[in-house]
C-alpha cells in the first residue's frame, strides 16, 4: 500500500466509457444495462446473436471481428458478416446431427478459428458450449467430459488421436465428434459438413435463464468445479467490457486468456464481440518479442493480460517494450491473480499507463471489482465494484456472516447475488453451490480489505492465509514485498507447520537471467523482506526454484507448494501446467 497512486489526467478521464465513477454508481441499474443489448420478442435472448448478428443487421458485417494470428505470423481476419455466415453454417451443423437445445459441446483446440466459430455457433444452436485447454491430458479432459455429459466436441485429429480416441468407450453419450482437419474412423470431417451447411440460420431465441456456458474453475484450491452460466450473462459481459475494459466499438482489443479459462471466454469472446471490437487472437503460447511486436503492428488499443505474463515480461526487462512503439494503446488490465504494485509501476514506467488490475471468478461470470479508466489507481489494489455489484467485506462464524464496515478490516470478499452473470449452479454439485451463500452474500473464498476511500486489497485465498505467532499474514503481501528486490522474478508464499510459532512464512523464489541462487541473496533477500514488513511477518525460510507449479490459467498453485513442503499427497493436478522444479 506504499506505492503512490497514479493519477489520472482530466483529459483521461473525459476519454473513458465511465466518466465519474461515484455518478454512474449511483445511476447505474440492471434493467438499463438490458437495454443495451437486444432482446427477441417475449424476453427472449441469446448471447451469439448479441456478440454477431446483431452488429451485421445494424450495417457494420464488413468490420473485422477477429483478426487470427497463426503460429506461423500469418493472419486471417474474419469480418462480423464472414463470422456470422460461419456460425450460421456450424448451427445447421449441429441441427443437422440432432445436437438440440441444452446438449453439450465441448472443443478441445487450440487458439484457432474453430473454436471462436464452434462457440457461437454452439450457442445460437441453442447448445451448452464448453471449451477445454487443448493442453489437458486424457484424464481432465474425460471427467470435465463426464461431469458435463458432453454431446458433442470439436477437435483435431491429433487431438483426438492423442487424447480422446481412447476415451471413446468411457464416454458413451458422446454422439458426435467433429474433426476440423484429417480423417479418423468414428468421427465427422467438419468442412464437407460445414460447405454444405446454409448460411442461413435462425439463432434460436433463448429463456434468459437457459444454459449457455459451462466452465471450469482453474483447480487453483482443489477439484476444478463445473460453473453454469446462463443467456442473460451477456448482459454483465457488455456492461463490464465497456465500463471495466473501457471497449469501444471499433477497437482493437487483445485478449490474451485462452478460453479454456473464462477470461478468454467471457472477455476474449463474447463482451470484445458484443461491443463491436476488432479482437485479435494469437495462436501462439507466450513470447516477449512477439508479443510486444503484436501490440504494436495490430495497434492494440486495450490489451488484457495476466500478472504471469506481465511478470515474464518484467523479467525480460523494460528495454524490450522500450524497442517497440505502441502509439494506440490506451488501457491495459489485469486478472487471474494479485497483480504486484510493482508490476502496476513498471507499466506506468514503461507503457505511460499502469496496468488495471481486476478481481473476478468463474463463478462471477464476469468482472466485479475493478480500477477504471477514468479513476485513479492505487497499485496493489483491486480497485472498485462495478456500478450494479455490492461488495463487503464479511466475517464468517457458525452464526452467520456480518459485514465489517471499519476500513481495512480483514475478511471474506463477499458479493450481494443478483446481477445477470452469475452462476447458477456447479453442475451436479448442489450442497457445494448451497455452501456459497450465506445471509444474502455469496461468499468469494478470498480474503480482503477495504480502505476508506472504498478501494479493495486482495489479502489472498482463504485457504493460504498464514498464521504465525499470532499473526495473520496474507501470501500476497509478503509476494509483492519480495517482488520490489531486482533479482526477483516470481514469489509464492505459504506457511509451514511449526512448533513454537504454530505456521512459519516459507518463501518460494524464481530469479531473474543473471542472478544466482547463493546463501547470500537468501540473506539479502530476507533482510530486504524485514526492513518491508518487519521480522514477524517476513520470511523465516528461502528456497529458489527455477520454476512454479501453475495452473493452465498461470496461476500459482501455492497448495502444492505446500504439499510438497510436507509430503503430503499433490491432490487434484488437472490443471498443472509449469512443473519443473
Ligand atoms: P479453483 O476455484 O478451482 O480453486 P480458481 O479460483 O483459481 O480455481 P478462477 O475462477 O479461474 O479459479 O479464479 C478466480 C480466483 O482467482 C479468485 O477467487 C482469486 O483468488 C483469484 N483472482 C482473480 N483475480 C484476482 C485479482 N485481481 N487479484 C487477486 N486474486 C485474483
Ligand atoms: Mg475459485
Amino acid at each position: 500500500m506504499e506505492s503512490p497512486p497514479i493519477e489520472k489526467t482530466p483529459g483521461t478521464r473525459d476519454a473513458a466509457n465511465m466518466t465519474d465513477y461515484a455518478d454512474m454508481r449511483g445511476r447505474f441499474s440492471w434493467d438499463d444495462a438490458r437495454r443495451e443489448v437486444d432482446y427477441f420478442d417475449g424476453g427472449k435472448l441469446n448471447i451469439a446473436h448479441v456478440a454477431v448478428d446483431r452488429h451485421v443487421a445494424t450495417g457494420h458485417g464488413d468490420q473485422v471481428a477477429l483478426r487470427w494470428i497463426a503460429k506461423t505470423g500469418e493472419t486471417t481476419d474474419f469480418t462480423y458478416a464472414e463470422l456470422q455466415a460461419q456460425t450460421n453454417r456450424f448451427a445447421n451443423v449441429l441441427k443437422s446431427r440432432g445436437i438440440g437445445k441444452g446438449e453439450r459441446v465441448y472443443s478441445l483446440l487450440g487458439r484457432v478459428p474453430e473454436l471462436y466459430i464452434a462457440a457461437l455457433g454452439t450457442m445460437k444452436a441453442g447448445a451448452v458450449f464448453c471449451p477445454l485447454f487443448s493442453a489437458f491430458g486424457p484424464e481432465p479432459i474425460h471427467s470435465r467430459m463426464e461431469i458435463g455429459d458432453a454431446a458433442a466436441v470439436v477437435t483435431s485429429s491429433r487431438l483426438y488421436r492423442r487424447k480422446l480416441k481412447k476415451l471413446r468407450d468411457r464416454l458413451p453419450n458422446l454422439r458426435e465428434v467433429f474433426l476440423i482437419d484429417g480423417e479418423e474412423d468414428g468421427t465427422h470431417r467438419l468442412v464437407p459438413l460445414m460447405v454444405q451447411a446454409s448460411n442461413d440460420f435462425e439463432t434460436v431465441p433463448m429463456d434468459p435463464e437457459d444454459m449457455a456456458l459451462l466452465h471450469f474453475t482453474s483447480g487453483t484450491t482443489g477439484k476444478p468445479k463445473g460453473v453454469v452460466h446462463v443467456h442473460e450473462a451477456v448482459v454483465a459481459h457488455h456492461t463490464t467490457g465497456r465500463i471495466a475494459l473501457d471497449l469501444k466499438p471499433g477497437d482493437v482489443y487483445w485478449c490474451t486468456a485462452d478460453p479454456g479459462w473464462v477470461t478468454g471466454t467471457s472477455y476474449g469472446i463474447v463482451a470484445p464481440l458484443t461491443n463491436r471490437t476488432t479482437m485479435i487472437v494469437d495462436e501462439a503460447e507466450f513470447d516477449v518479442e512477439r508479443w510486444y511486436a503484436t501490440l504494436a503492428r495490430e495497434a492494440v488499443a486495450v490489451w488484457y493480460t495476466a500478472p504471469t505474463a506481465i511478470r515474464m515480461l518484467m523479467k525480460a526487462g523494460a528495454d524490450a517494450a522500450k524497442a517497440h512503439k505502441f502509439p494506440n494503446l490506451r488501457f491495459m488490465a489485469s486478472v487471474g491473480e494479485p497483480l504486484n504494485p510493482e508490476a502496476v509501476v513498471w507499466g506506468n514506467e514503461t507503457f505511460g499507463m499502469p496496468f488495471h488490475d481486476n478481481w473476478w471468478q468463474t463463478e462471477t461470470g464476469g468482472i466485479m471489482i475493478a480500477n477504471y479508466a477514468s479513476m485513479d489507481v492505487k497499485p496493489g489494489s483491486m480497485g472498485k465494484p462495478l456500478p450494479g455489484i455490492e461488495a463487503g467485506i464479511v466475517e464468517v462464524t457458525d452464526d452467520g456472516a456480518r459485514e465489517l464496515t471499519e476500513p481495512l478490516a480483514m475478511g471474506e470478499l463477499a458479493l450481494r447475488p443478483g446481477w445477470p452473470s452469475m452462476m447458477r449452479a456447479y453442475l451436479h454439485e448442489d450442497e457445494r453451490y448451497a455452501k456459497c451463500f450465506r445471509d444474502g452474500w455469496y461468499l468469494s473464498g478470498d480474503l480482503a480489505m477495504r480502505d476508506a476511500d472504498g478501494y479493495f486489497w486482495f489479502v489472498g485465498r482463504s485457504n493460504d492465509l498464514i498464521k504465525s505467532a499470532g499473526h495473520l499474514i496474507g501470501p500476497f503481501e509478503v509476494e509483492s514485498a519480495l517482488m520490489e528486490h531486482p533479482a526477483v522474478a516470481e514469489v509464492g508464499v505459504i506457511g509451514v507447520p511449526d512448533e513454537t510459532s504454530g505456521e512459519i512464512v516459507k518463501a518460494y523464489v524464481a530469479l531473474k537471467p543473471g542472478h544466482e541462487a547463493t546463501d547470500d541473496l537468501k540473506l539479502e533477500l530476507t533482510g530486504h523482506a524485514r526492513k518491508k514488513l518487519g521480522p514477524a511477518v517476513a520470511p523465516k525460510e528461502i528456497a529458489f526454484r527455477t520454476n512454479l507449479p501453475k495452473t493452465r490459467s498461470g496461476k500459482i498453485m501455492r497448495r502444492l507448494l505446500k504439499a510438497r513442503e510436507l509430503g503430503l499427497p499433490e491432490g487434484d493436478i488437472s490443471t498443472l501446467e509449469s512443473d519443473e522444479q
